[in-house]
Order: structure tokens, then C-alpha cells, then sequence
């Protein structure tokens, strides 16, 4: 019923499935029905994915928001028909802008994969209420975005301390750590949203995941040097 609920995974859904173009409309902001106003919150994920979009060489004017009351039939008409028109001159989408199909898919996947990681560290500005639309083109610059992506953190488990609790991997909300009884845990980058909860469920007695930016991962351990040999058990095998 909101515009709020539009996520930025909906609008990379439409994307991926091959929509060229995106328009969202929004009640008029500051009619809000309710406390929450979440056309605020669409507006400031729409000023932030265009600038996604234009940091991967999409073209910006192909994601839209426009507000609107229900009776507004006219302005509705206007804005959808200006819409198809500004998108029917793009062309389909990354064709238009001279990008290869398969690397826009990979695109596309990847930032579907980093919603949550995106929505956390833009988590203030995406609360931000704008009432100037002069303020929309600062809220997010393209120095930001670019700084998001090459200082993106990653995290990995450290296979020296690591005690095979198994807190993290069940807490992970991705199943993107590789677990499993006296085993040193793994973190397979390719699932990992990060979200940086085993950071957070690692206990500090062992603190053994690492938070990584700007520099590469350590490959991962080979699984035939995964097990724990605990000295108690040793110990106790003995007696
Ligand atoms: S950061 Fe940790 S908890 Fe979050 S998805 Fe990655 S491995 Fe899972
Ligand atoms: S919570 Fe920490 S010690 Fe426990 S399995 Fe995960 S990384 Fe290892």
C-alpha cells in the first residue's frame, strides 16, 4: 500500500528481469496518512540507487519517482507517458549505454547480493527527510559511492582462533558459512551479504572473526585441515 515498501531489491528485480525502465509513484510527500512517511524513505533509495546505477554506467533517468494524491488521474497519465517516452529513447536497458548483457547480469547479481550491506552503511541518509528538492543531488555523490564500493569490508574467520562453536554459522542469515562440528568455519565469500552478524555472535573470549577493507581476503583453509584436535580428547583417547 506504501510506497515505502519498495525496496531496493524490488527495483534490482525489475532490472534483472529485463525491465527497462523503473517508475515508482509515492503519495505527495508530507501527505503521509501515517507517522512513518515512507515516501521520504523511497525517495532518498530512489537519489540512491541512480547514483548505483550511474557508478556501474546505467543510466540514471531510468529509475523515477513521482508523487502524486489518489485523484490525481492527469499528473499520474503525464508522468507514466513521459516515463515510457524518456524510456523508449534509452533503449533497452544496458544495450542502450553500450554495456555487455552477461556483465550487466553479474552486475545486477552482485548488487541484489549487497542490499543489505548497502542499506547498513547508508542507513542515516536513508532516514533522511528532504524538504527541498534543490538537496535531492547532495544527499548521495558519486565521491560516496564510489568510496562504498572500494572500501567495501568483508570478513573472515580467522582459522588460528576459530573454536567451531558454531554461534556464527547459526546466526549467519545468508547459510554463508561453511560449518559443521570440530571444524574450523569457513565463510564462502560468494554467499556472504555482509551483514556482519558473525562479527558482532562471534564470543570476544575467541574473536575470531575479522573485519577486512581495502585489502584482499586470505584464501580460505583447505578442508582436509579443518578438523580441531582438542587436547582434552586427546588426553582422554589416551587414558
Ligand atoms: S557477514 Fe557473516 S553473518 Fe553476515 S552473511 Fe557474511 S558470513 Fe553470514
Ligand atoms: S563464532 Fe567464532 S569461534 Fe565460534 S565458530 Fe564462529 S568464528 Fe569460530
Amino acid at each position: 500500500m506504501c510506497s515505502g515498501r519498495v525496496d531496493l531489491r524490488f527495483v534490482l528485480k525489475a532490472f534483472s528481469s529485463g525491465m527497462d525502465g523503473v517508475f515508482i509513484g509515492g503519495c505527495r510527500l508530507n501527505e503521509c496518512n501515517y507517522t512513518t512517511h515512507g515516501n521520504y524513505h523511497t525517495l532518498n533509495m530512489v537519489l540512491l540507487f541512480r547514483r548505483i546505477m550511474e557508478h556501474i554506467g546505467l543510466n540514471p533517468e531510468r529509475l523515477k519517482i513521482e508523487f502524486m494524491s489518489g485523484a490525481e488521474a492527469n499528473v499520474f497519465v503525464e508522468a507514466v507517458n513521459g516515463f515510457v517516452k524518456k524510456v523508449r529513447e534509452l533503449g533497452p536497458l544496458g544495450q542502450g549505454e553500450g554495456i555487455n548483457q552477461n556483465a550487466l547480469r553479474s552486475k545486477l547479481a552482485e548488487l541484489t547480493r549487497l542490499v543489505p550491506y548497502i542499506k547498513v552503511v547508508n542507513q542515516e541518509k536513508l532516514a533522511s527527510r528532504l524538504e527541498n528538492p534543490d538537496e535531492y543531488d547532495g544527499l548521495f555523490t558519486s565521491e560516496e559511492i564510489e568510496k562504498l564500493f572500494r572500501e567495501m569490508v568483508s570478513y573472515y574467520i580467522d582459522p588460528e582462533k576459530c573454536q567451531a562453536c558454531m554461534t556464527c554459522a547459526r546466526r549467519c542469515p545468508a547459510e554463508a558459512i561453511i560449518s559443521a562440528k570440530n571444524q574450523i568455519h569457513v565463510i564462502d565469500q560468494e554467499k556472504c551479504i555482509k551483514c556482519g552478524t558473525c562479527f558482532e555472535a562471534c564470543p570476544p573470549k575467541f574473536g575470531s572473526v575479522r573485519k577486512i577493507s581495502g585489502e584482499p581476503v586470505p584464501p580460505p583453509l583447505p578442508e582436509e585441515k579443518r578438523t580441531i584436535v582438542r587436547k582434552g580428547k586427546e588426553k582422554g583417547e589416551k587414558s
